[in-house]
């Protein structure tokens, strides 16, 4: 677990004046990652840290010699358009780029005149993904999500007996993965009518969304040496938004015997930011599994886990809908989550990934699986607040919705807050449905 330092004194305030209203995701105590570069300068992509409504460029901010010459190797790997190479060098390397970018940072830094150059409005900027995503695991971790599910395929039998054993996952595509604003066509794919002899080949009908918590690795494991539970968070640098778009006839024909395909493989969206591990500390709970529910093996549990392995993160889903963005009204928040109602840590998900000598490798996603709550206001995903097409949603102005129609803009949102430390928040992950096309 990662302790409490300076860079998270909850007085802390910046130069940077954007990062001191009460409104802002990124205030100085959270410093989150992101490849950006200027749009329309033809500029090379490159790695930068979120303060206010300013990103700080590092390439220019080392150049212009804000950080001391022991810390050139790490900002190096910062040049490039992936951060791949920076999540390799550790915790150690990300807690002293933070500690001193924090120092940078705050009011009344020496550095403030040099760094001030530096800094470029995120109202310019666009993002790119922001690490090479070589593998991209998705996890089902919320019991409430499985049992709703569950529910509308198994009346009397909802969650399947392995459920609180194991960390359930598959193996999913990484290449269709994209940083928010990234639109995407609706697919085409097989679909059968349950009264039907045969399927067709159409575009989807039943598009939903996911809201998950993506979760990047840092520092990766050799193959043959698994991740001991209590190490398992020194691996991961930092979380971020993840919408894992789903056809759901799509899936509801194929995913027998060997679980979803096409159904999933068409289009991911994740935020640009990720926050690191290290700004998360604050926000951390205890990770609990009620006494009469079985409890997990011994390679999946631990006093450190017990004690903080759980993260306080709202989650939020927002759709404004294309006759809403023609009448100029707001996004409607749909649905308010929390991933610490997940089921499984991201401790637990890391040590059972590699329990098997899996090697996790610097960049590598895993995705939580949709986060739903207890309640019908908390649940992730269409599929569950319509009760399987069912029952429509309705938004406020009087359009409903099953499942997500052409021109929807759906939008995660994120933030950690208590009463002992500061609103950080995660920007956003979001990306709106266009027509399909022709095939
Ligand atoms: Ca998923």
């Amino acid at each position: 677990m990662l302790n409490l330092n300076e860079t998270h004194n909850p007085s802390l305030r910046s130069w940077v004046a954007s990062a001191n209203t009460n409104d802002t995701d990124f205030p100085i105590q959270n410093l989150p990652f992101a490849i950006f570069r200027r749009a329309g300068h033809g500029e090379s992509y490159r790695a930068g840290v979120a303060i206010g409504e300013h990103i700080v460029d590092l390439r220019a901010a080392h150049k212009a010699g804000v950080f001391p010459m022991e810390m050139t190797p790490a900002l190096k790997t910062l040049y490039k358009p992936r951060l791949n190479k920076f999540m390799a060098l550790g915790k150690e390397t990300w807690s002293a780029l933070r500690l001193h970018l924090s120092n940078s940072l705050k009011e009344g830094a020496p550095q403030s005149a040099q760094l001030e150059a530096c800094l470029i409005p995120q109202a310019q900027a666009e993002y790119k993904i922001p690490a090479r995503i070589g593998d991209y695991t998705d996890f089902y971790t919320s019991i409430h999500h499985a049992t709703n599910v569950g529910k509308l395929f198994r009346p009397d039998n909802p969650l399947l007996p392995n459920y609180q054993w194991v960390p359930i996952g598959y193996h999913g595509r990484s290449s269709s993965i994209k940083v928010s604003g990234s639109d995407f066509h609706r697919p085409h794919g097989q679909l059968k009518a349950p009264d039907a002899d045969a399927p067709v080949l159409e575009p989807c009908k039943r598009l939903d969304y996911e809201l998950e918590v993506g979760i990047y690795i840092g520092e990766g494991n050799e193959i043959g040496s698994p991740i001991k539970l209590d190490q398992a968070e020194d691996h991961v640098f930092g979380l971020c938004l993840f919408n894992d778009w789903s056809a759901r006839d799509i899936q509801g024909w194929e995913y027998q015997p060997l679980g979803p395909f096409l159904s999933k493989s068409f289009a991911s969206t994740v935020s640009p930011w990720i926050v690191t591990m290290e700004a998360l500390a604050p926000y951390r709970q205890n990770w609990d599994r009620p006494s009469d529910h079985p409890q997990p093996l011994p390679y999946l549990d631990s006093h450190d886990l017990r004690n903080g392995g759980a993260v306080d993160m709202q989650l939020e889903v927002y759709i404004q809908t294309a006759a809403m963005r023609a009448e100029g009204m707001e996004p409607e928040r749909i649905a308010l989550s929390n991933f610490n109602q997940s089921y499984w840590s991201i401790s637990q998900m890391v040590a059972h990934h590699s329990v098997n000598g899996c090697n996790l490798k610097p960049g590598d996603l895993f995705g939580s699986g949709t986060m739903s709550g207890p309640n019908p206001e908390s649940v992730g995903a269409l599929l569950e607040a319509t009760v399987g097409g069912r029952e429509p949603i309705m938004l406020g102005h009087g359009e409903k919705r099953t499942f997500l129609e052409d021109g929807d803009t759906v939008i995660l949102k994120g933030h950690c807050v208590n009463d002992n430390a500061p609103k950080i928040g995660f920007g956003e992950a979001k990306a709106t449905v266009l027509p399909a096309k022709e095939v």
